[in-house]
């Protein structure tokens, strides 16, 4: 597999530049949910970059940071069956932040005032310098992004715009276990147990969803936190709905309205997001 180490490096393989080009940005310790990015930037791009870069500026703590999974002879395995299209890009710290590790600050406006936003003060200024300065140095036709990070994913589409670089923000589906659960590196840091009874998250959104149809904002929330916090170190962190153009959690439905689910939830020490749309008929 061609693997290389700085930007510069990778425009000299890009033998011919008007050949259309994916990026498939990624912290590694990939799984079928960031092979499924991967696949499609396959069938729709000549050649596919995916870069592995854990970047330091989107985490809070540094101890997340440390225990952050890492698994980069497994990564190139799994990338494997895309070989002949893929350059695989492993930046350096000073490729990508050639004057020191620290984040832009951005102004999203509403979209990152809340859930992650709030959450985690920083994050998204540290998503943003990181994939701003991908777009910037790899220039690609299409750059593909999950909607399991789907306030990351509006925020990009955001920074996207007003870049002005004609990039395409293609959205792909979240994919989830065969229990219900998201598929997340960090689920590498759950026990057995844990990964088992983190199906309760998926399960109880479906039931919101299929079930509760009557029900308010403030009872789907007490409902799901009663089933997770049910579990032995299980802990909510936020519970909200909101549009996912404004991404302003409501308290109350609007009929005619679009909606999705967001929520947080600690499993022990570890940190998993889930977010389906809300259907209502
Ligand atoms: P990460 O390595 O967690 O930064 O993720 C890299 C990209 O893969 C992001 O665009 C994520 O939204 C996407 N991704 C991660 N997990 C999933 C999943 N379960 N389904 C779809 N996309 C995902």
């Amino acid at each position: 597999m061609l693997i290389v180490h700085t930007a510069e490096e990778l425009q000299n393989r890009m033998k011919s530049k008007s050949a259309s080009l994916g990026l498939v940005p990624t912290m590694g310790a990939l799984h079928q949910g960031h092979l499924s990015l991967v696949s499609r930037a396959a069938n729709e791009n000549k050649k596919v970059v995916v870069s592995i870069y854990v970047n330091p500026t989107q985490f809070n703590h540094s101890k997340d940071l440390d225990n952050y999974p890492k698994d980069i002879d497994k990564d190139i395995d799994l990338l494997k069956p895309f070989e002949k299209q893929l350059i695989l890009y492993v930046p350096s710290h000073s490729d990508l932040y050639p004057e020191g590790i620290k984040s832009k600050k951005f102004d999203f406006g509403s979209l990152t005032a809340h859930m992650e936003g709030a959450s985690r003060p920083g994050h998204f200024n540290g998503v943003a310098t990181i994939v701003e300065a991908l777009l910037v140095n790899i220039r690609p036709t299409r750059a593909y992004f999950g909607e399991k990070d789907f306030q990351q994913l509006q925020v990009i589409r955001a920074l996207n715009q007003k870049l002005d670089l004609g990039i395409d923000i293609v959205n792909c589906p979240l994919q989830r276990a065969e229990n219900g659960l998201a598929l997340s590196s960090r689920n590498a840091l759950l026990t057995k147990e844990q990964k088992s009874e983190a199906a309760v998250i998926y399960q109880t959104l479906e039931y919101l969803n299929k079930s509760a149809t009557d029900w308010s904002v403030g009872e789907m929330e007490l409902y799901f936190k009663s089933k997770v916090e049910a579990i032995k170190d299980f802990k909510v962190d936020y519970f909200s709905i909101a549009s996912p153009s404004d991404l302003i959690p409501v308290s109350h439905l609007d009929s005619r309205k679009n909606y999705r689910i967001f929520v947080a939830v600690y499993a022990g020490k570890t940190r998993l997001i889930d977010t389906i749309e809300l259907v209502r008929k």
